[in-house]
């Protein structure tokens, strides 16, 4: 063991108050650097980073572009303020909003995804001059006040404080709310729901219908095919602002650039961050459509940040994108998942009882375990501790969320990278087997 990782180690349960967290028991890993896929501590063990830290890293490690981007911006110009014109600020927003739809060609930059959500909200809220906003139960939209409300999962109930939130099912139909037996049943019995609770809560109140694309923590739960196309109608029949979550999805996740690229949806407004510069400096931000945008004319637009539009983080953003096009990042993710993820995943599927479902796209997938295939009870927090730490112990960092392993490695992992994962996945799903 190297000094500087027990003084890491020692510095950190001092001093350092850690997220989502009972504090006593923590003991993270010490990280010292990395390189593309691979991160590892000061003695030089190297791990596997299958999680892309928080499913952020999307275009690897230590980006040599990226860093340079940064390295240059803060030789020229380290920070400015808001109010300011700037060009690396500009240039950022110029080639986020030529990835989005036609007609969304304003952004605001955030500090991270929370906070690029409130702001959604709050513009949808004054675009419509109504207040509640429908998302679903599976859900994560951050921690911020109304993101933490319009969460669906767990993280929602200690913090429920803000008023106008509403949620609802959408669709999963490995754990059908609907009692569907089909993709297209599912869509059309969760829009139907969908449909009945606008209507119960008074479609003229509802503001926004707040959704991810593809919900990521709650299950990488990818919408069946006429899902989002219903929802977008939905919207429209009522004057309802949709909002799509891309935080999590976006940015090459999903094999493409935004992940509604492969639907059939247009949102009113766009939120993104993570992948957007693989978390190098935090940013987060909105893609504005010009409707929205136009509300804010000749009104002002009562919101706003001391780092919004940062030049280092609009520095890494205009180098990220930059290099995910010229070095086809995102068609990488697109054909390593279809060609070599997806079918090693369904493989092990193949021969793992305690595998119940697999499913995902591009670099988003997950893999959920089940004590039981027949009744797809899900696998126990003991075991899924387990196989955490055995995946771990392999030199490979997990993303685990319920009974579920995620498998999100950056949109820059190679084959030989994936096949190596999938060989420790395999050590680890045979122990699971065996304690059922
Ligand atoms: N939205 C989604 C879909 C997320 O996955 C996350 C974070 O995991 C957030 C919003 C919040 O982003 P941040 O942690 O940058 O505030």
């Amino acid at each position: 063991m190297d000094d500087r990782d027990t003084l890491a180690t020692e510095l950190d349960r001092e001093h350092v108050f850690h997220s989502w967290s009972a504090q006593a028991a923590l003991a993270p890993l010490v990280v010292a650097g990395g390189l593309g896929t691979r991160v590892w501590d000061h003695a030089g063990r190297s791990y596997l980073d299958f999680a892309s830290q928080l499913v952020n890293v999307n275009i690897g490690h230590q980006h040599p572009a990226v860093v340079a981007g940064i390295q240059e911006q803060a030789a020229t110009l380290a920070t400015i303020g808001p109010a300011t014109a700037n060009l690396t600020r500009g240039e950022a927003a110029r080639r986020i909003a030529a990835r989005a739809p036609e007609g969304m060609n304003k952004v605001f930059f955030t500090n991270g995804g929370a906070d690029a959500n409130e702001n959604a909200i709050r513009m949808a809220r004054l675009h419509t001059g109504r207040d509640k906003v429908v998302s679903t139960y599976r859900s994560y939209h951050g921690n911020t006040g109304a993101a933490i409300v319009s969460t669906g999962d767990w993280r929602r109930l200690p913090n429920e404080y803000a008023r106008g939130h509403v949620h609802v099912f959408g669709p999963y139909l490995y754990r059908s709310e609907f009692w569907s037996t089909t993709p297209e049943e599912e869509a059309e019995r969760a829009l139907r729901h969908l449909r009945r609770v606008v209507e119960c809560e008074g479609p003229q109140s509802v503001a926004a219908i707040l959704l991810e694309t593809i919900p990521g923590t709650a299950g990488v739960l990818v919408p069946p095919p006429g899902y989002l196309a219903g929802v977008r109608a939905l919207a429209d029949e009522h004057g309802i602002m949709l909002i799509l979550d891309e935080v999590m999805a976006g940015f090459g996740r999903a094999g493409e650039w935004f992940a509604f690229d492969a639907f059939d949806v247009t949102p009113d407004l766009v939120v993104f961050a993570k992948g957007v510069n693989s978390g190098y400096v935090p940013v987060g931000g909105v893609v504005l459509s010009d409707a929205v945008a136009k509300t804010f004319d000749d009104r002002v637009f009562p919101g706003g940040l001391t780092y919004s539009g940062h030049p280092l983080a609009a520095a890494s953003i205009v180098a990220s994108i930059d290099a995910m096009e010229d070095e086809g990042i995102v068609e990488h993710a697109k054909k390593i998942g279809a060609e070599v993820i997806g079918p090693g995943l369904d493989a092990l599927a193949d021969k793992h009882p305690v595998v119940g479902e697999v499913r995902g796209t591009g670099v988003f997938w997950a893999v959920e375990l089940v004590a039981d295939r027949a009744t797809r009870v899900p696998l126990s927090a003991a075991l899924m501790g387990r196989a955490k730490a055995e995946l771990l112990g392999r030199g490979l960092i997990p993303f685990t969320a319920d009974n579920r392993i995620h498998v999100v490695p950056p949109c820059v992992v190679t084959a030989d990278e994936v096949a190596e994962a999938l060989a420790t996945y395999d050590a680890v799903l045979t122990l699971l087997d065996e304690e059922l």
